[in-house]
């Protein structure tokens, strides 16, 4: 499949800056709300007047309301703004090899609605139909379709045909060659951005999760395998091709188990469900969703047990290997699998000593689990685009 990066730059010179103008008011309107004309175009540097146009265009675009006056000095009290949640939402889509997960946020963040539906094949165009009946769902009841910003959906990597496409069962069978973006756009009728579900996932958890406060940290997604996000002083990290983060193709066991991008002791074919899957499989226990996986867990299974032994020696050195290439403040674990399984994971980690992670004074630990659930990576979908209205690109550069 082809990744096309969504931060596309249209328009003349004077929309673009309009634009990033609008972006500058609402992204200070969220962090600062309530707040007044006089104190916006104070932190933004625009002009009063530009300010008063652009609030204007704003609450009557349904992104602002008024919030009361403020007594500020003498004078007449200043009418404060906040966002409005309801004025506008974002959808988030997740594309699993065997399943698709919707979610409806709106501006504040709130969770509107929730779906899942199995996929029998994860072929382009039933990916595309399941699409177009997620968001008709997510839509009747909840918003007006004018008030839907766009749709942020999530896939698993890689992008593009490099030396791992079509490794097994983590990937979309017949994406190649497709262009995502213009087949969701065509499919929604609606602005689209396709990222990665690492990268979601840890947008997610930064807006409302464990990682909010955080400026820079990793998260080890489970999806089918295994994906790294990192975010770097608030910026997501794509890499040149958006295939930053194939963590689960890094061989932790040189010479050790097969795996189907080639390689031999990749992560994945030990931490991940292929893996977990896959050591069941060979014990005649048949594992199709995280539900499977909780029940086993709280049966005590002694086989999912031996799994989880094993899969916490390669993953603690992956993430001392992170650690150390990236410097986060915290290591996150998330996606697919069920808390208390991530819970034990983390428990029978032994992270290695020799880290620039170990120092004294550690504020957050060196492994979080994730609080967003299996949702993570759909609402980080969603919150991909609500960042993306609220955030000024830099697009006054040309
Ligand atoms: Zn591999």
């Amino acid at each position: 499949m082809k990744f096309t990066t969504p931060r596309r730059i249209v328009g003349s010179n004077a929309e673009r800056t309009r634009l990033h103008n609008r972006q500058v008011v609402l992204g200070h309107v969220r962090e600062q709300q309530p707040v007044g004309r006089a104190e916006l175009a104070r932190i933004s540097g625009l002009s009063t007047q530009a300010v008063s146009n652009i609030i204007a265009e704003l609450a009557e675009d349904g992104f602002l309301v008024e919030a009361g006056r403020q007594v500020a000095g003498r004078g007449l009290p200043a009418l404060q703004y906040r966002l409005n949640g309801d004025g506008a939402a974002a959808l988030g889509i997740e594309v699993r090899p065997d399943a698709m997960f919707g979610a409806l946020v709106n501006l504040e963040g709130e969770t509107l609605f929730t779906t899942r539906v199995a996929l029998s094949d994860n072929s382009p165009a039933t990916v595309a139909h399941v699409a177009r009946a997620i968001s008709a769902g997510a839509v009747s009841g909840h918003i007006s379709g004018q008030q839907l910003l766009g749709a942020g959906v999530v896939m698993p990597g890689p992008f593009g045909n490099v030396g791992i496409s079509g490794a097994g069962q983590s990937v979309l069978q017949g994406w190649e060659g497709v262009d995502s973006v213009a087949l969701f756009e065509e499919a929604l009728g609606m602005a689209v951005i396709v990222e990665n579900d690492a990268t979601a996932a840890a947008v997610a958890e930064r807006v409302r999760g464990v990682a909010s406060g955080l400026r820079t940290f990793c998260f080890v997604y489970f999806g089918a395998g295994l994906g790294l996000g990192v975010m770097a002083d608030g910026e997501v990290q794509r890499g040149a091709f958006g295939n930053a983060g194939e963590i689960g193709h890094v061989v932790m066991t040189p010479g050790g188990r097969p795996c189907a991008c080639g390689n031999k002791g990749c992560l994945e074919t030990y931490a991940s469900r292929i893996a977990a899957r896959a050591q069941l499989a060979l014990a005649g226990i048949a594992v199709n969703s995280a539900s499977d996986i909780e029940q086993l867990y709280e049966a005590g299974d002694p086989h999912l047990m031996a799994w989880l032994d094993e899969a916490a020696g390669p993953l603690s050195q992956a993430i001392g290997m992170i650690e150390n290439l990236f410097d986060p403040e915290t290591v996150i674990l998330g996606g697919a699998m069920p808390d208390a399984v991530l819970d034990h994971l983390i428990s029978a980690l032994s992270l290695p000593g020799g880290s620039v992670a170990v120092r004294p004074g550690r504020d957050t630990p060196r492994v979080l689990r994730g609080a967003c659930g299996r949702l993570t990576a759909a609402l980080g979908g969603a919150a991909l685009v609500i960042h993306d209205a609220v955030t000024p690109r830099i697009a006054e550069r040309t």
